[in-house]
């Protein structure tokens, strides 16, 4: 099965069990907006959760806020995002199709990598065991003019993005020859910017009506909040403000499912820090963050940092983590060093005094922030395709099984009486009725065991437990886990301590700590 195939049914499987339906379908859907379903909302609370409790519980120093999703227009001014927050575009002329330029650039320099890649892999089935990949890469003539024609167009392209310069990021995709995806030509228009942020009118036009826009991050929210929080919370720096809340980005291209979306949501922590300390707690919280996700048990090598070519106008410094998806490594969070730019606009536009009395300096300043910025959406992605596994079993059946880690699994456990009879059912509910104060448990008597198993691992649940002619004998049940298919025979009262052990988010945090 290609990526691409996979992806397809991981999209496919994602509507059919009720995770992600697209929005407003019986009206044919809006363009890059999606529903989560009933599975898809306990996967995505939980995700936020996780992060959550990450953040404002294991910090003493990291404190939570839930700001409006509109704010004074001046903020957007302020923040550089009603001037700047552009997109490059570029339109093919035979398609019609419209594309980021920085994307197709992006997207050559990557096939670049590949095809070193394959180069390298070509040689070590040639060479066999005296293959020196070190060596191998110095010195092949084929990879070395990959690498210079590569590391040119990079370097062009760096500086393009760094001057805005619109005819250059043209020119390259024309000096690379770039074709559209669909017509397959290089009939290219010019690139033009385009500004992402959706706005609307707030009161009515007879008493003078203001735009206001839909925040397209979540940070500024905090920012306008530092002094009331920093004040009434008594916080003393270095501390942080976690968020998590919705932003909104007229995605010009909106492609690849929930991957890129005009609504989506963020959790974002800011944290502020004294002037000078910035690069230290960036690359601390860099390893805190890649930590966070690597607990997750879906291998270190799908995860990478990459370092930014273009910082935005706010940062000294800027790095990804991005993972591997089934369509490439791309980015699930950012890591910015924002510098005092924020709270010193805000300061500067609304005039107002934004700054820290920092006691043991004897002196006031404006903080410096490290920002860490996560997409919810793009997080639960992540965990889909990492999770969505097809099997051959043993017997020569097949089963698709969500492989989602036990604390993120919408559903915990599944109780299931063997038969629809003899009291079986009614021994199913108290269990049901004792663990379900804790966890989210689903009942299920219809079909065969097999075939309830095949349900439940369809969408993650990590226990299946069956009630039977022996529970009412013995107070046993049988427990199947759903990776492992392994089963065991459990005491009743056993059941809690089971869970409770998988699916608590201590174990997650213990080895993001170790
Ligand atoms: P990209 O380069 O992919 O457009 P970005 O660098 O603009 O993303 P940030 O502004 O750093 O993204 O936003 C922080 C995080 O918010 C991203 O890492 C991503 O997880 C999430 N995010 C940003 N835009 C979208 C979107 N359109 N849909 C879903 N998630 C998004």
């Amino acid at each position: 099965m290609t990526q691409e195939e996979l992806f397809k049914k991981l999209i496919a499987h994602c509507k059919e069990y009720g995770f992600i339906f697209p929005s407003s379908e019986i009206y044919d859907g809006l363009g890059a907006v999606y529903d989560y379903g009933q599975n898809g909302v306990e996967l995505k609370n939980n995700i936020k959760s996780y992060w959550w409790d990450s953040m404002v519980k294991l910090h003493e120093n990291i404190v939570g806020l839930d700001a409006a999703i509109f704010m004074h227009p001046r903020v957007w001014e302020a923040s550089g995002h009603v001037g700047a927050f552009n997109d490059p575009l570029i339109d093919n002329k035979d398609s019609k199709k419209r594309y980021r330029a920085d994307v197709l650039i992006e997207d050559w320099l990557a096939k670049q990598d590949e095809k070193i890649e394959k180069e390298v892999e070509k040689a070590r089935k040639r060479f066999k065991e005296s293959f020196n990949e070190e060596q191998y890469l110095a010195t092949s003539p084929r990879v070395l003019e990959i690498r210079e024609k590569r590391d040119a167009v990079h370097s062009r392209f760096a500086e393009a993005l760094n001057n805005n310069d619109l005819v250059e990021l043209r020119q390259i995709i024309l000096d690379c020859e770039i074709v559209c995806p669909i017509s397959g030509t290089r009939n290219w228009t010019d690139v033009r910017q385009f500004n992402l942020m959706f706005s609307t009118q707030m009161g009515s036009t007879a008493d003078g009506a203001n735009t206001v826009y839909l925040r397209p991050e979540t940070a500024q929210g905090i920012f306008v909040n530092f002094l009331n929080v920093q004040k009434t919370g008594r916080m003393k720096l270095p501390f942080g403000i976690a968020q998590i809340g919705k932003a909104f980005r007229n995605e010009i291209v909106a492609r690849q499912f929930i991957f890129r979306m005009r609504e989506f949501e963020q959790m974002e922590m800011q944290f502020f820090v004294q002037p000078g300390t910035e690069m230290e707690w960036w690359k601390r919280w860099k390893e805190t963050r890649m930590a966070w996700h690597r607990a997750l048990g879906f291998g270190d090598d799908n995860y990478r940092f990459h370092d930014h070519d273009k910082l935005a106008h706010y940062a000294n410094a800027a790095t990804d983590i991005e993972f591997n998806f089934p369509f490439g490594f791309k980015e699930v969070e950012g890591i910015h060093s924002r510098t005092d730019f924020d709270l010193g606009r805000h300061q500067e536009f609304s005039g107002k005094k934004i700054q820290y009395f920092d006691a043991e300096r004897g002196e006031s300043y404006v903080p410096y922030v490290v920002e860490t910025s996560i997409g919810v959406d793009r997080m639960f992605l992540q965990i889909m395709s990492a999770a969505y596994t097809e099997e051959k079993l043993e017997n020569g059946e097949e089963r698709v099984v969500l492989r989602i880690p036990a604390q993120l699994a919408p559903t915990k456990v599944a109780i299931m009486p063997l038969v629809k009879k003899d009291g079986l059912p009614e021994v199913a509910r108290q269990i049901i009725d004792d663990l379900k104060f804790d966890y989210n448990v689903a009942y299920d008597e219809k079909d065969s065991i097999g075939k309830r198993y095949r349900r439940q691992d369809a969408v993650g649940t990590p226990f299946c437990v069956t009630v039977d002619h022996q529970t009412l004998e013995d107070g046993t049940v049988t427990v199947r886990h759903r990776d492992s298919m392994q089963q065991e025979r459990v005491k009743v009262e056993a059941l809690r301590s089971m869970v409770d052990e998988a699916v608590s988010f201590r174990n997650l945090f213990k080895k993001m700590q170790a």
